[in-house]
């Protein structure tokens, strides 16, 4: 491959030949579109060797920085053996060894890897399980799924149809299947206290519970942040309440830690804050530090078992993709839980997130800053057209893109969801950077709300 293109050839080809995701492709070429050569650490350089921070971690992926020395080693190492082969019946050295890790890692409920190759099919794989395992169980009735408004699960048919994001969701509706859907608690945009905003969407849960438990087979939500619905954040003790609600009407609890495992939220898993047991729990994103696609579904050992059997029982479980457990992968995944352990990750995100914290009142006091939202190092800033009557912008403003838009300019990538502007940077950013990434977000909310 010739490597010295200039930009301009690049856009071109660009133009022609590819079609980004989640993009419309008219602003996008329009504007100055970013092309990137490079990464070091925790910053991005384009083909035109403009250099940015990677505010958004490559899309809620990188932990450790990019072109890391010791992940880019685990690979070539692993590569000197073999890149891939099949995990349908065989399997491999670093496959069987991040599965044994995973477990290590994971609520003691967790106990088998399902691997896959993204968080969407993650979630595929666990709707596939808690619907099958109902029915090995002799109660296939329990064929329904419960999920929460606002959600995120990836763009598959499956996960979008547990999702609940209307801008993503609504234009695929008669593709969908159908689900049952309940409020997440959104304390900002309710009106009365927290404790009642949360006592409501408990009764809510609890009535279908009530009603529909014998036709459910799981509930699934993303613990303590939903992500793509506007970084918004569980009230404490709910987690909790949700799980003992599933226990008590016999549903399972599904988790997707898709964007929250793996220290994003200053626990290893948000599962942790309330110390809750899904009886399934999805994972992608950080899991290679963000240098390949591997995601992987958590299960019990009653789940496990229920698929268990001799070959004529016909319980073998039929999923699977061409590239699950790949060897390059799993094997980064592999060097990048390492770094977790000797680089005490968890607690460095812990610390700079008191940082964040404190660098975010200054944001938090800005007249068309609705609510500022953050667990750990995942961030969300909500625009509104007037702090005090929470009035939103028009959508079609498109105020997110715009202060997105500014931020680049000065010198920090990220995206927005609608009016919430976004910071998930790489885990190990240290309290200067994110002193110098919330000062750029800042200053790009001032420049574009007060223009
Ligand atoms: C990103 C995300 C997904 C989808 O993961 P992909 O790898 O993009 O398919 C699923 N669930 C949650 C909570 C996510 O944030």
């Amino acid at each position: 491959m010739k490597l010295e293109y200039t930009y301009e050839q690049l856009l071109e080809k660009n133009k022609n030949y590819l079609w980004n995701p989640f993009t419309q492709m008219k602003t996008y070429l329009q504007d100055d579109p970013l092309i990137i050569a490079r990464g070091e650490g925790i910053k991005l350089i384009d083909v035109k060797g403009r250099e940015y921070y990677d505010g958004y971690s490559s899309l809620w992926l990188n932990a450790h920085g990019h072109n890391h020395p010791v992940l880019n080693k685990a690979i070539t190492r692993q590569l000197d053996q073999i890149a891939h082969s099949t995990l349908l019946g065989s399997a491999n050295i670093p496959a069987i060894l991040l599965a044994e890790r995973l477990v290590g890692i994971t609520p003691d409920r967790l106990q088998k890897v399902f691997y896959s190759d993204s968080g969407a099919e993650a979630v595929e794989i666990g709707l596939k399980m808690a619907f099958l395992y109902w029915k090995y169980r002799g109660r296939p009735e329990k064929s329904q799924f419960l999920s929460m408004k606002n959600s995120y699960h990836g763009d598959t048919i499956g996960a979008v149809s547990v999702g609940g994001i209307d801008l993503f969701h609504q234009a695929f509706e008669r593709l969908l299947f159908q689900t049952e859907k309940v409020a997440y608690p959104y304390p900002y945009r309710f009106q009365g206290s927290i404790e009642e905003c949360v006592e409501v969407s408990l009764l809510e849960l609890k009535q279908k519970l009530e009603e529909k438990a014998d036709q459910l087979a799981g509930l699934i939500l993303e613990p303590m942040v939903q992500g793509a619905g506007g970084m918004i954040v569980m009230p404490p003790g709910f987690l909790k309440e949700v799980e003992q609600l599933c226990r008590q009407y016999d549903v399972l609890l599904i988790t997707d830690e898709v964007a929250t495992g793996f220290g994003r939220t200053g626990r290893m898993f948000a599962c942790e804050h309330e110390a809750i047991e899904p009886d399934i729990m999805t994972l992608g994103k950080k899991l290679t530090g963000g240098y390949l696609p591997v995601a992987a579904t958590l299960t019990s050992n009653e789940i496990y078992e229920a698929f268990y059997g001799d070959f004529e029982e016909a319980k073998t479980f039929y999923h699977g993709h061409s590239y699950t457990g790949n060897q390059l992968g799993c094997a980064v995944a592999l060097a990048n839980l390492d770094l977790y352990e000797q680089e005490n990750l968890i607690r460095h995100v812990q610390e700079v997130s008191q940082v964040a914290a404190q660098e975010l009142r200054q944001v938090a006091e800005l007249p068309h800053v609705g609510e500022v939202r953050q667990l750990g190092l995942m961030i969300g800033i909500e625009l509104v057209q007037d702090r005090i009557s929470k009035q939103s912008y028009d959508w079609k403003l498109g105020m997110g893109a715009k202060v997105c838009r500014k931020a680049r300019d000065l010198g920090l990538i990220t995206r927005p969801l609608d009016d919430v502007v976004t910071l998930m940077p790489s885990l190990v950013s240290t309290g200067p950077e994110l002193q110098e990434m919330i000062a750029i977000i800042r200053q790009a909310i001032i420049e574009v709300t007060e223009a």
